[in-house]
């Protein structure tokens, strides 16, 4: 395992088929499966981890964002990473970051509205990545659908030579999708927190018994929910272009955002097409607890 802090250093040793898994570290069983995906299809998996100032719309979410490197490099490499890139901002950004990417349009719902300025700081540090690495596929996860979608649809407009997978939500046993930001979570926050995804299950459970009105579907979200938490908004939207869906006619993701105290969570779940009608994709549940609730005990 070789960790690096500047690209020209990765490429020197990223050799053969290059897998890239960026992450912004305080990894987690979602990361890790990411990472177990690249060493099954790669001869180098590079997992970069860097807190991207250009992405945090609150200075206090950046500054609170938790961090641990010595961590995060003995999972890493536990689960197969050869590389780590962990530049300093220094690095990443030597001078005033001029050139931006935006994708316009599927930027323009959901996550978007509420972080203004996010999906153009995780654009232009993923253009960075591809171009300063050259990997020839990248990992993400479904957890954060929309930047998926845009992250597909930005190596596509721009003719990036890289292949953008998308892998399912790693969830706690409980069903709660794993978050660098659930450390934060105090255990009735926690509590409150598991409604989001039982609300999730149910409208899934109502998809796949073939119902495709969003009202509906996005009702039964809310239901599942109830009133203990701040929900910020509940969607359903297609996969490819992030536009909300009045009927679910495409593969699409029915995704939500919402507080859970001072703790902004996202989850969804993505509808594909099967079957002439439309499967669930539940994510994977851990069997135990997230290596997240180890920190601090051993
Ligand atoms: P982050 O460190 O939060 O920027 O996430 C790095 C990558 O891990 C992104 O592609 C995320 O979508 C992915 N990721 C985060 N949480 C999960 C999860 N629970 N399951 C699967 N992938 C995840």
């Amino acid at each position: 395992m070789r960790i690096t802090n500047t690209f020209t250093e990765t490429r020197a040793v990223a050799e053969g088929a290059v897998g890239l898994v960026p992450t912004m570290g305080f990894l987690h069983e979602g990361h890790l499966s990411l990472i177990e995906a690249a060493r099954r299809d790669n001869d180098t998996v590079v997992m970069s981890l860097f807190v991207n100032p250009l992405q945090f719309d609150r200075d206090d979410d950046l500054a609170r964002y938790p961090r641990n490197l010595e961590r995060d490099v003995e999972l890493a490499a536990g689960a197969g990473a050869d590389v780590i890139f962990a530049p300093r901002v220094g690095e990443m950004y030597p001078s005033e970051q001029l050139t931006r990417v935006s994708v316009n349009r599927l930027s323009d719902e959901l996550e978007g509205p509420n972080r203004p300025g996010h999906f153009e700081g995780v654009a232009t540090v993923v253009a960075k990545l591809f171009a300063g690495i050259q990997p020839h596929v990248a990992y993400f996860g479904r957890k954060d659908a929309q930047q998926l979608a845009i992250v597909k649809r930005m190596a596509a407009d721009l003719s990036m030579p890289v292949r953008v997978i998308g892998a399912p939500i790693v969830r706690e046993s409980d069903g709660l999708a794993l978050s660098s930001r659930n450390i934060f979570l105090s255990q009735a926050e926690r509590e409150r927190a598991l409604q989001l995804n039982r609300g999730l299950m149910s409208a899934a459970d109502l998809v796949e018994t073939g119902e495709n009105d969003a009202r509906e579907i996005i009702g039964a979200v809310h239901a599942g929910i109830g009133d203990d938490l701040k929900v910020e908004y509940v969607a359903l939207a297609g996969q490819d272009l992030v536009q909300p869906l009045t009927e679910l006619d495409r593969p699409a993701f029915l995704a939500l955002a919402a507080w859970a105290g001072k703790t902004r969570l996202i989850d969804n779940v993505h509808l594909d097409v099967a079957d002439g009608g439309y499967l669930a994709d539940r994510g994977t549940r851990l069997a135990r607890s997230s290596v997240l609730y180890a920190i601090g005990e051993s």
